[in-house]
């Protein structure tokens, strides 16, 4: 312990040094617009920091391998030495450490540009551009007769307050770093003049880019094995009304609404999506040809087809990504995985025992690979992608986002990457199962 903490002082030629008892230390070095710190938290892998100002305020989850947690606090509104709170939580919110630092002044703040040619001062902004970029949103705007603006950036986890000053024709241009915001999160922009007239009111959604698949495959464990990935729900939902199952006179209506992250806010298919993508490229990196139902927010794929793509083919599985909710219970954590049970199609695959053994193979891949103790394997009527599909078929409820512990950690790339090895492994025996593979 000791000598790790000389190791952080060094490294990071620290100013003060918190102490924080026995199993904690806390170190941070402050420079204008960032704190670094660095603790040591042996007892967990993940933890959850936030810090504060009077003009910054963010949260982020954090991971780490053998208890040493390191990063910077972004304070791109802090140009004075005010007062940072930082402050060490564990998933489920509870306090694990915290320290106060003086934040420290940027020496380069400039005024309004010279030359300004005192135009008639607009209450408007003209020919604004917001354009989310990785990391941040990126502005442009001109403000004819106002030197400076207060603009001011929201997202769920993070805000910050910025005094602009006007460039060359009143320009204003530039980026806001928003690194602690999810991928596709609504972020509001605001910019306000110093008598409080505000002259920039717009919504962005912060930048995805779906991962580009590998050229080659790096292994052949799943060569000659084809897998459908349906990444659950889209950016919004249309109401449909269609046949159950293909034996049978029921009808099923589309239910409105989808999961909602507790904490983080995030929306149920931007994460489906999100960790789709990621298993697309994760199965086709072991040989597997792959196809999934979609790969933006904003395609619409209707209850049926989410069986028809798989189907048209010839799809050996399909998996179905979805994260679960659970009203009334924020206590509520786990996978399932439900298989199909009454559908002529189903009963073509597999009986009941052998489709019960399908969804257990999965279900117990997924719990190794992510250290997730609960867990189901339900067989049901109830999905229409699943009672369609010709083959094996998969609805996949890989947390819970009303859990603020699950909710947290299905954001996080360490855990997205052990949801998609857990699956990968699960279509691996799935398909020895089948007899597709050795
Ligand atoms: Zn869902």
């Amino acid at each position: 312990m000791k000598k790790f903490c000389c190791l952080l002082l060094c490294l990071l030629c620290a100013l003060p040094a918190v102490a924080l008892g026995d199993a904690v230390e806390l170190v941070v070095s402050v420079k204008p617009h960032a704190i670094h710190y660095a603790v040591y938290l042996p007892e967990y892998e993940f933890v959850y920091v936030g810090y504060d100002t009077q003009n910054d305020n963010a949260k982020e989850v954090l991971y780490s391998n053998n208890g040493a947690f390191e990063g910077i606090c972004h304070l791109p509104g802090t140009m004075d030495e005010s007062r940072v709170g930082i402050n060490f939580y564990t998933l489920t919110g509870r306090l694990i450490c915290r320290t106060t630092v003086n934040a420290a002044a940027d020496p380069e703040v400039k005024g309004p540009a010279a030359g300004l040619s005192a135009e008639k001062a607009a209450n408007k902004a003209q020919n604004v551009e917001l354009l989310p970029v990785n990391g941040g949103i990126r502005y442009y705007f001109r403000l004819p007769g106002r030197d400076s603006v207060v603009l001011k950036c929201k997202s769920p986890q993070e805000w910050h307050k910025i005094t602009l000053y006007a460039g060359p024709d009143y320009v204003y241009q530039g980026q806001v770093d928003m690194p602690c915001t999810y991928a596709d999160d609504v972020v509001t922009v605001t910019a306000t003049t110093g008598g409080g007239v505000e002259v920039l009111s717009e919504s962005v959604n912060a930048y995805y880019s779906a991962p580009a698949a590998p050229a080659y495959a790096s292994t052949s464990r799943l060569s000659g094995v084809t897998v459908c990935v349906d990444p659950g729900h889209q950016r919004t939902t249309q109401v449909e009304t269609v046949p159950l199952m293909p034996n049978g006179e029921q009808t099923t209506t589309t239910k409105v609404g989808m999961a909602k992250g507790v904490e983080t806010k995030r929306r149920e298919s931007q994460l489906t999506l999100e960790i789709g993508m990621k298993l697309r490229n994760a199965l086709m990196a072991e040989g597997a040809s792959v196809a999934v139902t979609r790969d933006q927010q904003d395609t619409f794929v209707g209850m049926l087809e989410r069986a028809e793509i798989p189907n048209s083919i010839d799809a050996d599985f399909v998996l179905r990504l979805h994260c679960n909710s659970r009203s009334g219970n924020d206590q509520v954590q786990g996978i399932e995985v439900y298989c199909p049970l009454g559908s002529s199609y189903a009963q073509a695959v597999a009986d009941r025992t052998d489709y019960k053994l399908m969804g257990e193979t999965m279900l117990e891949a997924m719990q190794q690979f992510t250290g997730q103790e609960r867990g189901v394997c339900t067989l049901n009527n109830t999905y229409v992608g699943n009672n369609w599909s010709l083959m094996p078929s998969f609805l996949i409820e890989m947390g819970y986002m009303t859990n603020m512990e699950e909710d947290l950690i299905l954001s996080h790339p360490v855990y997205q990457e052990r949801l998609v090895q857990g699956m990968v492994e699960g279509v691996v025996r799935l398909a020895r199962l089948r007899g597709l593979i050795e």
